[in-house]
């Protein structure tokens, strides 16, 4: 196996014997096979709308592909095993339907090479071996392997917000157009620059892929407010749901109304205690604990049913006992664990089976008090714009740090809670994602009644900290989103960050701090080209830091 697609690669160079995560060899060199599958679905899928025969019908299915294949999402070799298998039914019919437009069109056979990927069959006894053959080691110059697989992560990242929208009934062609442009793109031999515009695309899409997400969410559920949500325990028993997928969240809140169970949020899920639709059942009581590499500990003393509706899922230690209490729907599996099937058309999911197991579990042991705030979408921060705007015209704000992203555990990203406490007093931190539980409960305080740090919601609203500042920057008539009192402060850890990483670029935003390591995934010579265009940089000492940011550097 070679996997370095996550922050915590080993030695920052690659996992090649065992997932740090804890992912097996097979498992990742199924991964492996089942992206070289949706390449070449994609390579007929792209030659098709160059025909102008557009095919939207796996457009689905390769989002789902790349999802399943994020970091802590799914550990199950069955389903990696039926999603191949599936995939290459789904290429043969896609091929069949090219190759007889071809000859409609052209009046004779299509005779041009195809990529191994387009061609190459078999069933599950030889997928085993054709894995190990096929990853991202196949590609043996650095720097095209660094261009392709930065795609490719960035990818999973845009697949991942896609895939929740589409959930909710959005989706734009031109999203899953480009799925399949650069999925096929990774079999071609393509100059530098091409690759790097490709790369470049990829963050236009993340952004119209968190601008789509966004919007879904906001229809359904309504814009996020303020609210403090309590990190306390009541007496009953509780169920807890976490990942981003907010239609789970739903349907969850609506079969346990009035069955005694209550519902709490862990890690990514917390921004849900924020939306209208959610915040009006007495039985959601709150969240549970901190980010997902706690969950080890934490799903242990909840003591009730668990939900995993996306990653991270954490393989389970040998002294934890919540097998038996584990859940995962949606791309999310793991051997053992019971796994809630897709709703069917019109319908919803059947959570019954956690319902009925929270009533026998004890309710969950109070591990924290107090409450935590939230709902710093942009909605609701811009109904804040004039006093924001008056307090960074009195001088009263003097710089906002854009800390969002990840949460790890490398001993490394204290960094980012001593970034927090040492930030001089007149700094708001704008955060999303999990990178928040590294000062969310710290007291920094307000500013004249703004608190000092504002939490926009889930990584995928990363897209609401984007919204803000293009509105102080039309608000301050600045030509340049640089020329903003902002700095840009992010922890990185799996792939859905590369994308909102990449949607920053697109924006044009630079001298972006990145920690606590730079991507493994980055050769010298890529590294070099984001420092020449983007000034982005290693994140250095708390101190350092802090002072280059307040001088605006
Ligand atoms: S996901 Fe991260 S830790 Fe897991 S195998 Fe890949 S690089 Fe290693
Ligand atoms: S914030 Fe980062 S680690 Fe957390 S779910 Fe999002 S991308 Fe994953």
């Amino acid at each position: 196996m070679f996997c370095f697609q996550c922050q915590e690669t080993a030695k920052n160079t690659g996992c090649t014997v065992k997932g740090v995560c804890g992912k097996p060899e097979e498992t990742a060199n199924l991964q492996d096979l089942l992206i070289f599958i949706l390449r070449g679905i994609s390579v007929y899928g792209e030659k098709l709308k160059e025909m102008g025969a557009g095919e939207r019908s796996n457009d689905d299915f390769i989002a789902q592909g790349l999802f399943a294949t994020i970091t802590n999402a799914n550990w199950d070799d069955a389903r990696f095993t039926a999603m191949i298998t599936e995939g290459l039914q789904r290429r043969d019919q896609v091929q069949h339907k090219f190759l007889a437009a071809y000859k409609e069109k052209n009046g004779s056979d299509f005779d041009a090479a195809l990529p191994e990927a387009a061609t190459w069959t078999a069933d599950p006894s030889a997928f085993a071996e054709k894995a190990r053959t096929i990853g991202v080691l196949a590609t043996e110059n650095e720097d095209v392997r660094s261009l392709r697989e930065l795609l490719i992560i960035g990818l999973k990242g845009v697949a991942a917000y896609a895939d929740h929208a589409a959930l909710l009934g959005f989706q734009k062609d031109e999203i899953n157009d480009f799925i399949m442009e650069a999925l096929a793109s990774t079999t071609k031999d393509l100059t530098v620059d091409e690759m790097v515009g490709l790369v470049m695309k990829a963050g236009e899409t993340a952004v119209n892929t968190m601008a789509l997400l966004d919007e879904a969410n906001t229809t359904a559920y309504g814009n996020p407010e303020i609210t403090e949500v309590n990190i306390g325990v009541g007496k009953n028993p509780g169920i807890l749901i976490t990942g981003h997928d907010l239609k789970d969240m739903e349907e969850l809140l609506k079969q346990t109304e009035g069955t005694g169970v209550d519902v709490y949020t862990h890690g990514e899920m917390l921004p849900a205690n924020c939306y209208p639709a959610f915040k009006k059942y007495d039985h959601f009581v709150g969240n549970y604990g901190g980010s997902w590499w706690h969950q080890n500990k934490e799903f242990e003393s909840f003591n009730g049913p668990i939900l995993l509706t996306t990653n991270c899922l954490v393989p389970l230690k040998k002294n934890n006992t919540y097998l038996d209490r584990l859940f995962t729907t949606g791309v999310v599996g793991y051997a053992g664990a019971a796994h809630i099937g897709d709703r069917p058309e019109g319908g919803t999911k059947d959570f019954s089976a956690l319902i009925e197991k929270a009533k026998a579990c004890p309710s969950p042991i109070e591990i924290e008090t107090g409450t935590i705030v939230g709902g710093f979408a942009h909605n609701q921060v811009l109904a804040l714009a004039d006093k924001v705007v008056d307090a960074v015209k009195s001088g009263a704000i003097k710089r906002f740090v854009v800390m969002a992203g990840c949460d790890g555990r490398q001993k490394g990203r204290n960094y980012y809670t001593e970034v927090a406490e040492n930030l001089p007093k007149d700094t708001v931190i704008l955060t999303a994602g999990c990178a928040k539980y590294r000062y969310n409960k710290l007291n920094l305080g307000d500013i004249g009644g703004i608190p000092r740090v504002l939490d926009a919601g889930q990584c995928n609203d990363s897209y609401s900290l984007a919204v803000i500042a293009l509105k102080l920057k039309e608000v301050f008539g600045l030509d340049d989103i640089n020329d903003l009192p902002i700095s840009y402060d992010i922890a990185w850890y799996e792939q859905k960050a590369v994308a909102v990483l990449l949607a920053l670029l697109f924006l044009g935003v630079k001298g972006i701090r990145l920690g606590p390591t730079l991507p493994a995934f980055l050769s010298p010579t890529v590294v070099k080209v984001l420092v020449e265009k983007f000034d982005i940089k290693p994140i250095g000492t708390v101190e350092e830091d802090i002072a280059a940011m307040m001088a605006g550097k």
